[in-house]
């Protein structure tokens, strides 16, 4: 079925199955909304258990005995390097429908979400056949060696902070390696899957190795999670969620990888040059709204250096006035939903509450009285009890904290459950590179923040998750080992 409700966008919002669009078994559908203007989108088919079996017989047959199963890697490899090509071609376009489904600036969806998704296909297209196994030399009488084969069926289960790019993180190398792949897109934002999906079979891909099921969490995600037929979860998500994963996961031993949440220190010592460390600061909490696993949300500041910094941050904040996400020129788009922004507003209700001073934002925003729009918020005087220093909060909400020595930026910085990235900014190259050691991150920028490549890992330490994503880790990550013993007498 094409969408209803705005035809203009020309989606096809049924359930992508074994190669096809189909309804659901059930005939239910339920609505996304554009953000910024509280308006529905589509109506997407909303899949059910059935439905699910359904997907996973189809990924199945893909993996074991389709053409895709006999395809020589670097054939598959050919067909992500196309599907990549058109994607890049079709950035704006699927910019567009990110940006209506999960209300971000069209600049950041158009002009960097979406190239990064086809430069990831792209890089695991081209990994396909480079993943090499072993041998390893210990016996005389045989040939020992090592095979790196796919896992099987993959699930993955996605949020909705970067729809299609945290997706495409799981689906290129999972493909590249002959994996076949059942998507369960978030519910706020499952559109740009469903494009995609369409896109990958233009591109050649096979009926089956490709199927995407929006439809709740708690019924089709959890229903993955212990399914006897998938054998690998990657997921990323609340911390929470990963850990009911984990368990229903437990009953068929099934392989998991986990991308969770963060709270991530920003680390400026009093020798770095200020002015990129506020750039550095803002574009940490304010890309993507704030709501990135990600984001720089403590800002930890070295007591001499704390006036002259908070100055241009809060400037720079001020700045950032949130609208309409369509214009290319906004920076600041409006939060994914409703019910985030009033999680956004309890934790700012909080931070006042405990204490914090607030420096600049703190209010709800409306354009034309729609929209779920934020300010850009800055709390100073931030103390790591509180709750807005040790919770995630997933919206543009910063707090600032203060340290007197490298010895408490460390503790301060490590002293949250989360360990998803961290940053460093100081002239002292040696300053920098015992903190970028010391901080438990999976990812610590020194001098920068949220720059990513395809080729760099990226993952979790604590209950930031494990496994990683991109890079030859995340090959492995859709592989296991078998061991060959040759014999030679
Ligand atoms: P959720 O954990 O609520 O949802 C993530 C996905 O899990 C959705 O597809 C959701 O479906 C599904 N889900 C919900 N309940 C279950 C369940 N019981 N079993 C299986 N699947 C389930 O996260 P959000 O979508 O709210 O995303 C925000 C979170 O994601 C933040 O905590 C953020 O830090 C984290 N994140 C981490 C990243 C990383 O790389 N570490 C990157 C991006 C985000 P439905 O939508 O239907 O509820």
């Amino acid at each position: 079925m094409v969408a209803e409700v705005q035809p203009s966008l020309n989606l096809k919002t049924d359930l992508f199955i074994n190669g096809e669009f189909v309804p659901s078994s059930s005939g239910k559908r339920f609505a996304t909304v554009n953000p910024a203007t509280g308006e529905a989108l589509a109506e997407v088919a909303e899949a059910d258990k059935e439905d699910l079996e359904h997907a996973v017989a189809a990924a199945r047959a893909a993996f074991e005995s389709g053409p895709w199963a006999h395809m020589k890697p670097r054939e598959r490899g050919k067909i992500l390097m196309k599907a990549a090509e058109l994607l890049a071609a079709r950035a704006e376009e699927f910019g567009r429908v990110e940006t209506l489904d999960n209300g971000k600036p069209i600049f950041e969806a158009a002009k960097i979400d979406m190239p990064a998704a086809a430069d990831c296909l792209s890089y695991f297209g081209e990994s396909a056949d480079k993943l090499y196994g072993d041998t390893y030399p210990g016996r005389p009488d045989a040939m020992l060696l090592t095979l790196r084969e796919p896992v099987g069926v993959i699930g993955a289960i996605t949020p909705w902070n970067f729809p299609l790019l945290q997706a495409m993180w799981k689906i290129a190398p999972a493909l590249a390696l002959g994996n076949s792949v059942v998507l369960k897109p978030a519910s706020v934002t499952p559109l740009t899957s469903l494009l995609f999906a369409e896109l990958l079979a233009e591109a050649g891909l096979p009926p089956g190795a490709f199927n995407v099921v929006p439809g709740p969490g708690a019924v089709v995600g959890a229903a993955m999670a212990d399914h006897p037929g998938i054998d690998k979860i990657s997921f990323t998500g609340e911390t929470a969620t990963g850990k009911a994963i984990l368990r229903a996961a437990a009953g068929t031993v099934k392989r998991v990888s986990m991308e969770l949440g963060g709270k991530s220190p920003n680390v400026v010592f009093a020798d770095a040059d200020l002015d990129a460390a506020a750039r550095g600061a803002i574009n940490a909490i304010f890309y993507g709204k704030g709501e990135l696993c990600s984001a720089g949300s403590r800002l930890l500041v070295e007591e001499s250096a704390h006036d002259a910094l908070l100055e241009k941050v809060v400037e720079r904040a001020k700045k950032l006035v949130p609208a309409d996400p369509l214009n290319p020129k906004t920076r600041l788009g409006s939060l994914v939903s409703e019910a985030q922004r009033e999680n956004v507003e309890r934790y700012v209700e909080s931070g006042k509450k405990e204490g914090a001073r607030l420096l600049a934002g703190g209010n709800r925003v409306s354009i034309a009285g729609k929209g779920a729009f934020f300010e850009a918020t800055v709390f100073d005087a931030v103390s790591p009890e509180m709750k807005i220093a040790r919770e995630e909060i997933f919206g543009p909400v910063l707090a600032t904290l203060t340290f007197r020595d490298e010895d408490e930026a460390i503790a301060i910085g490590n002293s949250t459950i989360y360990g998803l990235a961290a940053a460093v900014w100081s002239r002292d190259v040696k300053k920098a590179l015992r903190a970028a050691r010391a901080l438990k991150a999976g990812t610590v920028w020194v001098n920068a923040y949220n720059l990513y490549d395809p080729g760099l890992p990226f993952g979790g330490y604590k209950q930031s998750g494990f496994g990683r994503e991109r890079g030859h880790y995340a090959l492995e990550e859709y592989t296991q080992v078998k061991s060959v013993w040759v014999d030679l007498t």
